[in-house]
Protein backbone atom coordinates (compact mmCIF):
# COMPACT_ATOMS: atom_id res chain seq x y z
CA UNK A 1 0.00 0.00 0.00
CA UNK A 2 1.59 3.61 -1.29
CA UNK A 3 0.12 6.30 0.94
CA UNK A 4 0.71 9.80 -1.12
CA UNK A 5 0.52 12.91 0.95
CA UNK A 6 -0.07 16.05 -0.92
CA UNK A 7 0.76 19.06 0.05
CA UNK A 8 0.18 22.57 -1.60
CA UNK A 9 2.81 25.65 -0.59
CA UNK A 10 2.94 28.83 -1.47
CA UNK A 11 4.94 31.37 0.23
CA UNK A 12 5.95 28.83 2.78
CA UNK A 13 9.90 29.18 3.56
CA UNK A 14 9.03 29.79 6.85
CA UNK A 15 6.94 26.76 7.60
CA UNK A 16 8.15 23.71 5.22
CA UNK A 17 11.31 22.55 7.00
CA UNK A 18 8.90 22.26 10.07
CA UNK A 19 5.80 21.05 7.94
CA UNK A 20 8.60 17.94 6.39
CA UNK A 21 9.69 17.23 9.45
CA UNK A 22 6.29 16.51 11.59
CA UNK A 23 5.29 14.57 8.46
CA UNK A 24 7.52 11.97 7.82
CA UNK A 25 7.43 11.88 11.49
CA UNK A 26 3.66 10.66 11.23
CA UNK A 27 4.38 8.75 8.19
CA UNK A 28 6.91 6.39 9.16
CA UNK A 29 4.77 5.47 11.99
CA UNK A 30 2.46 4.15 9.16
CA UNK A 31 4.50 1.57 8.16
CA UNK A 32 3.58 2.00 4.66
CA UNK A 33 5.33 2.86 1.55
CA UNK A 34 4.46 6.72 1.30
CA UNK A 35 5.40 9.84 -1.27
CA UNK A 36 5.25 13.31 -0.35
CA UNK A 37 4.38 15.56 -2.99
CA UNK A 38 4.44 19.42 -2.25
CA UNK A 39 3.13 21.83 -4.89
CA UNK A 40 5.67 25.00 -5.36
CA UNK A 41 2.03 27.17 -6.35
CA UNK A 42 4.55 29.81 -7.86
CA UNK A 43 6.35 30.59 -4.58
CA UNK A 44 8.20 34.58 -5.07
CA UNK A 45 10.17 33.60 -1.08
CA UNK A 46 12.74 30.73 -0.98
CA UNK A 47 10.05 28.24 -0.88
CA UNK A 48 11.26 26.07 -3.80
CA UNK A 49 14.76 25.91 -2.89
CA UNK A 50 14.06 24.27 0.52
CA UNK A 51 11.86 21.89 -1.13
CA UNK A 52 14.74 20.97 -3.60
CA UNK A 53 17.26 20.80 -0.52
CA UNK A 54 14.70 18.32 1.40
CA UNK A 55 14.20 15.94 -1.55
CA UNK A 56 17.89 15.75 -2.71
CA UNK A 57 18.34 14.26 0.97
CA UNK A 58 15.24 11.94 0.98
CA UNK A 59 13.68 10.06 -2.45
CA UNK A 60 9.98 9.82 -0.64
CA UNK A 61 9.83 13.67 -1.35
CA UNK A 62 8.66 15.12 -4.81
CA UNK A 63 7.89 18.68 -6.17
CA UNK A 64 5.46 19.34 -8.42
CA UNK A 65 6.88 23.32 -9.71
CA UNK A 66 3.95 25.59 -10.76
CA UNK A 67 5.07 28.32 -13.64
CA UNK A 68 3.58 31.00 -11.68
CA UNK A 69 1.13 30.79 -8.72
CA UNK A 70 -2.32 29.42 -9.76
CA UNK A 71 -3.91 28.94 -6.64
CA UNK A 72 -4.43 26.23 -3.61
CA UNK A 73 -7.08 24.35 -5.43
CA UNK A 74 -5.21 24.27 -9.11
CA UNK A 75 -2.25 22.59 -6.46
CA UNK A 76 -4.24 20.42 -4.84
CA UNK A 77 -5.59 19.27 -8.74
CA UNK A 78 -1.86 18.90 -9.69
CA UNK A 79 -0.81 16.65 -6.26
CA UNK A 80 -4.34 14.37 -7.35
CA UNK A 81 -3.97 14.28 -11.03
CA UNK A 82 0.03 13.11 -10.23
CA UNK A 83 0.13 11.00 -7.19
CA UNK A 84 0.66 7.18 -7.67
CA UNK A 85 -0.90 6.70 -3.89
CA UNK A 86 -4.12 3.43 -3.15
CA UNK A 87 -4.57 6.46 -0.88
CA UNK A 88 -4.14 9.65 -0.95
CA UNK A 89 -4.25 12.82 1.74
CA UNK A 90 -4.66 16.71 1.28
CA UNK A 91 -3.02 18.64 3.99
CA UNK A 92 -2.35 22.17 4.36
CA UNK A 93 1.08 23.06 4.56
CA UNK A 94 1.26 25.80 7.63
CA UNK A 95 0.20 22.56 9.83
CA UNK A 96 -2.77 24.11 10.82
CA UNK A 97 -4.29 20.43 10.13
CA UNK A 98 -2.21 18.37 12.64
CA UNK A 99 -0.25 15.88 10.63
CA UNK A 100 -0.78 13.09 13.63
CA UNK A 101 -4.32 13.64 12.58
CA UNK A 102 -3.40 11.19 9.17
CA UNK A 103 -3.01 7.93 12.13
CA UNK A 104 -6.55 8.85 13.13
CA UNK A 105 -7.78 9.06 9.19
CA UNK A 106 -6.17 5.80 8.51
CA UNK A 107 -7.66 4.14 11.26
CA UNK A 108 -11.27 5.13 10.18
CA UNK A 109 -10.46 4.55 6.82
CA UNK A 110 -9.80 0.68 7.62
CA UNK A 111 -12.28 0.41 10.27
CA UNK A 112 -15.00 1.67 8.29
CA UNK A 113 -13.65 0.60 4.75
CA UNK A 114 -14.18 4.28 3.97
CA UNK A 115 -13.24 6.04 0.54
CA UNK A 116 -13.37 9.20 1.77
CA UNK A 117 -12.34 10.26 5.38
CA UNK A 118 -13.02 14.47 5.82
CA UNK A 119 -11.41 16.34 8.71
CA UNK A 120 -14.27 18.10 10.45
CA UNK A 121 -13.00 20.93 12.71
CA UNK A 122 -14.32 20.63 16.14
CA UNK A 123 -12.22 23.64 17.19
CA UNK A 124 -10.58 26.25 15.56
CA UNK A 125 -7.67 28.43 16.65
CA UNK A 126 -5.98 31.49 16.09
CA UNK A 127 -8.61 32.43 13.59
CA UNK A 128 -11.08 35.98 13.52
CA UNK A 129 -13.88 35.88 14.72
CA UNK A 130 -15.01 37.80 11.42
CA UNK A 131 -13.97 33.85 9.98
CA UNK A 132 -15.05 31.88 12.00
CA UNK A 133 -18.57 33.48 11.31
CA UNK A 134 -18.31 33.82 7.75
CA UNK A 135 -17.20 30.21 7.22
CA UNK A 136 -20.07 28.83 9.90
CA UNK A 137 -22.83 30.49 7.80
CA UNK A 138 -21.40 30.17 4.34
CA UNK A 139 -21.10 26.73 4.76
CA UNK A 140 -24.71 26.05 6.26
CA UNK A 141 -26.19 28.83 3.20
CA UNK A 142 -24.54 26.70 0.56
CA UNK A 143 -26.29 23.28 1.75
CA UNK A 144 -29.28 24.94 1.22
CA UNK A 145 -29.05 26.40 -2.02
CA UNK A 146 -27.27 23.55 -3.51
CA UNK A 147 -28.87 20.04 -4.90
CA UNK A 148 -26.01 18.11 -2.76
CA UNK A 149 -25.55 17.89 0.93
CA UNK A 150 -22.29 19.24 2.09
CA UNK A 151 -20.79 18.42 5.27
CA UNK A 152 -20.33 21.75 7.22
CA UNK A 153 -16.71 22.97 8.79
CA UNK A 154 -14.92 20.87 6.68
CA UNK A 155 -12.14 22.12 4.37
CA UNK A 156 -9.96 20.10 2.08
CA UNK A 157 -7.82 18.15 4.31
CA UNK A 158 -8.99 14.65 3.98
CA UNK A 159 -8.13 11.03 2.77
CA UNK A 160 -9.21 9.36 -0.45
CA UNK A 161 -8.94 6.29 -1.95
CA UNK A 162 -8.21 5.10 -5.59
CA UNK A 163 -11.74 5.14 -6.42
CA UNK A 164 -11.83 8.98 -5.60
CA UNK A 165 -8.73 9.23 -7.30
CA UNK A 166 -9.49 7.98 -10.26
CA UNK A 167 -13.01 9.47 -10.12
CA UNK A 168 -11.56 13.20 -9.92
CA UNK A 169 -8.81 12.40 -12.63
CA UNK A 170 -11.81 11.70 -15.05
CA UNK A 171 -13.45 15.08 -14.37
CA UNK A 172 -12.60 18.12 -16.01
CA UNK A 173 -14.26 21.01 -14.58
CA UNK A 174 -12.37 24.43 -14.21
CA UNK A 175 -12.70 26.49 -11.26
CA UNK A 176 -13.36 23.88 -9.24
CA UNK A 177 -14.51 23.88 -5.39
CA UNK A 178 -12.74 20.24 -4.70
CA UNK A 179 -14.12 19.44 -1.04
CA UNK A 180 -17.26 20.10 -3.06
CA UNK A 181 -16.55 17.84 -5.92
CA UNK A 182 -16.15 14.86 -3.48
CA UNK A 183 -18.94 15.31 -1.64
CA UNK A 184 -20.41 15.16 -4.73
CA UNK A 185 -18.73 11.65 -5.71
CA UNK A 186 -20.68 9.82 -3.06
CA UNK A 187 -19.30 6.30 -1.78
CA UNK A 188 -18.96 5.95 1.60
CA UNK A 189 -17.69 9.39 3.36
CA UNK A 190 -16.69 9.30 7.02
CA UNK A 191 -16.29 12.18 9.30
CA UNK A 192 -13.08 12.37 11.58
CA UNK A 193 -12.98 15.39 14.35
CA UNK A 194 -9.50 17.28 15.14
CA UNK A 195 -9.10 20.47 15.80
CA UNK A 196 -7.88 22.74 13.66
CA UNK A 197 -4.48 24.60 15.23
CA UNK A 198 -2.95 27.87 14.52
CA UNK A 199 -0.55 28.31 11.20
CA UNK A 200 2.88 27.74 12.30
CA UNK A 201 4.68 30.72 10.74
CA UNK A 202 3.53 33.60 8.46
CA UNK A 203 0.50 34.61 7.59
CA UNK A 204 -3.06 33.29 5.69
CA UNK A 205 -3.30 33.58 1.88
CA UNK A 206 -6.60 33.72 2.04
CA UNK A 207 -7.76 37.50 2.58
CA UNK A 208 -11.27 38.95 2.51
CA UNK A 209 -11.16 39.15 -1.23
CA UNK A 210 -9.77 35.57 -2.02
CA UNK A 211 -12.58 34.18 0.29
CA UNK A 212 -14.96 35.83 -1.11
CA UNK A 213 -14.00 34.72 -4.53
CA UNK A 214 -13.74 31.06 -3.42
CA UNK A 215 -17.15 31.19 -1.55
CA UNK A 216 -18.39 32.35 -4.88
CA UNK A 217 -16.59 29.21 -6.78
CA UNK A 218 -18.36 26.68 -4.38
CA UNK A 219 -21.80 28.40 -4.79
CA UNK A 220 -21.70 28.84 -8.99
CA UNK A 221 -20.25 25.38 -8.88
CA UNK A 222 -23.16 23.76 -7.15
CA UNK A 223 -26.15 25.98 -7.21
CA UNK A 224 -28.45 27.35 -10.07
CA UNK A 225 -30.61 29.09 -7.26
CA UNK A 226 -28.67 32.53 -7.92
CA UNK A 227 -30.14 32.32 -11.38
CA UNK A 228 -33.65 31.86 -10.39
CA UNK A 229 -33.76 35.03 -8.69
CA UNK A 230 -34.20 37.32 -11.18
CA UNK A 231 -37.41 35.47 -12.29
CA UNK A 232 -38.68 35.41 -8.28
CA UNK A 233 -37.77 39.26 -7.92
CA UNK A 234 -39.49 39.75 -11.30
CA UNK A 235 -42.87 38.18 -9.57
CA UNK A 236 -42.15 40.05 -6.62
CA UNK A 237 -42.40 43.62 -8.32
CA UNK A 238 -44.69 43.01 -10.82
CA UNK A 239 -47.17 42.12 -7.84
CA UNK A 240 -46.08 44.84 -6.08
CA UNK A 241 -46.36 47.19 -8.68
CA UNK A 242 -49.96 46.46 -9.42
CA UNK A 243 -51.76 46.94 -6.02
CA UNK A 244 -49.49 50.31 -6.13
CA UNK A 245 -51.49 51.28 -8.77
CA UNK A 246 -54.28 49.84 -7.08
CA UNK A 247 -53.85 51.99 -4.66
CA UNK A 248 -53.02 55.03 -6.27
CA UNK A 249 -56.24 54.95 -8.31
CA UNK A 250 -58.45 54.35 -5.63
CA UNK A 251 -56.33 57.94 -3.85
CA UNK A 252 -56.58 59.40 -6.89
CA UNK A 253 -60.82 58.84 -7.03
CA UNK A 254 -61.31 60.15 -3.78
CA UNK A 255 -58.95 62.90 -3.99
CA UNK A 256 -58.57 64.63 -7.09
CA UNK A 257 -55.81 67.00 -6.25
CA UNK A 258 -53.29 63.95 -5.32
CA UNK A 259 -50.22 64.17 -7.27
CA UNK A 260 -46.96 61.47 -7.19
CA UNK A 261 -43.88 63.38 -6.35
CA UNK A 262 -41.22 63.21 -8.68
CA UNK A 263 -38.47 62.10 -6.08
CA UNK A 264 -40.40 58.83 -5.18
CA UNK A 265 -40.18 57.99 -8.58
CA UNK A 266 -36.46 58.72 -9.15
CA UNK A 267 -35.52 56.30 -5.93
CA UNK A 268 -38.05 53.64 -7.38
CA UNK A 269 -36.48 53.52 -10.94
CA UNK A 270 -32.59 53.60 -8.81
CA UNK A 271 -34.10 50.76 -6.67
CA UNK A 272 -35.50 48.48 -9.68
CA UNK A 273 -32.39 49.60 -11.93
CA UNK A 274 -30.07 48.20 -8.92
CA UNK A 275 -31.74 45.06 -8.86
CA UNK A 276 -31.32 44.46 -12.63
CA UNK A 277 -27.76 45.09 -12.25
CA UNK A 278 -27.00 42.82 -9.52
CA UNK A 279 -29.39 39.80 -11.27
CA UNK A 280 -27.40 40.57 -14.93
CA UNK A 281 -24.21 40.17 -12.57
CA UNK A 282 -25.57 37.03 -11.41
CA UNK A 283 -26.16 35.91 -15.04
CA UNK A 284 -22.44 37.29 -15.89
CA UNK A 285 -20.75 34.74 -13.40
CA UNK A 286 -22.14 32.18 -14.39
CA UNK A 287 -21.35 33.09 -18.22
CA UNK A 288 -17.70 34.02 -17.04
CA UNK A 289 -17.38 30.10 -15.94
CA UNK A 290 -18.87 28.83 -19.17
CA UNK A 291 -16.56 30.85 -21.13
CA UNK A 292 -13.74 29.32 -18.96
CA UNK A 293 -14.75 25.90 -19.49
CA UNK A 294 -15.05 26.66 -23.05
CA UNK A 295 -11.77 28.12 -23.81
CA UNK A 296 -10.79 24.98 -22.59
CA UNK A 297 -6.77 26.17 -20.86
CA UNK A 298 -5.09 23.57 -18.63
CA UNK A 299 -5.85 24.64 -15.07
CA UNK A 300 -2.28 24.51 -14.08
CA UNK A 301 0.91 24.79 -15.58
CA UNK A 302 4.22 23.02 -14.07
CA UNK A 303 7.25 24.45 -14.96
CA UNK A 304 9.67 20.84 -13.85
CA UNK A 305 8.98 17.82 -11.47
CA UNK A 306 11.39 16.43 -9.28
CA UNK A 307 11.81 13.05 -7.74
CA UNK A 308 8.79 12.20 -10.27
N1 LIG B 1 -1.77 27.98 -0.94
C1 LIG B 1 -1.41 27.69 -2.24
N2 LIG B 1 -1.64 28.64 -3.21
C2 LIG B 1 -2.24 29.83 -2.95
C3 LIG B 1 -2.63 30.09 -1.61
C4 LIG B 1 -2.39 29.13 -0.63
O1 LIG B 1 -0.87 26.62 -2.54
O2 LIG B 1 -2.41 30.65 -3.86
C5 LIG B 1 -1.53 26.96 0.12
C6 LIG B 1 -0.83 27.48 1.36
O3 LIG B 1 0.57 27.43 1.23
C7 LIG B 1 -1.35 26.55 2.44
C8 LIG B 1 -2.75 26.21 1.96
O4 LIG B 1 -2.78 26.51 0.56
O5 LIG B 1 -0.60 25.36 2.51
C9 LIG B 1 -3.82 26.97 2.68
O6 LIG B 1 -3.56 28.35 2.61
P1 LIG B 1 -3.66 29.32 3.86
O7 LIG B 1 -3.09 28.68 5.07
O8 LIG B 1 -3.06 30.63 3.47
O9 LIG B 1 -5.24 29.51 4.00
P2 LIG B 1 -6.13 29.45 5.34
O10 LIG B 1 -5.70 28.21 6.09
O11 LIG B 1 -5.82 30.68 6.09
O12 LIG B 1 -7.52 29.38 4.83
MG1 LIG C 1 -3.82 27.94 6.73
Amino acid sequence: MLLSVIVPCYNEELVVRESYRRLTDVLRQTNMDYELIFINDGSKDQTFSILKELSQSDTAVKIINFARNFGHQCAVTAGINNCKGDLAVIIDSDLQDPPEVILDMLDIQKREEANVVYGVRKKRDGETWFKLITAKYFYRTLNKLSEVHFPVDTGDFRMIDRNIIDLFNSLHEKNKYIRGLISWMGYKQVPCYYDRKERFAGETHYPLKKMLKFALTGLLGFSKKPLKLASALGIVFVTLSILCAIVLLIIKLCNPEFVIGLGNIALLISFIGGLQFITIGIIGEYLANMFDEAKDRPEYIIKNKVNF
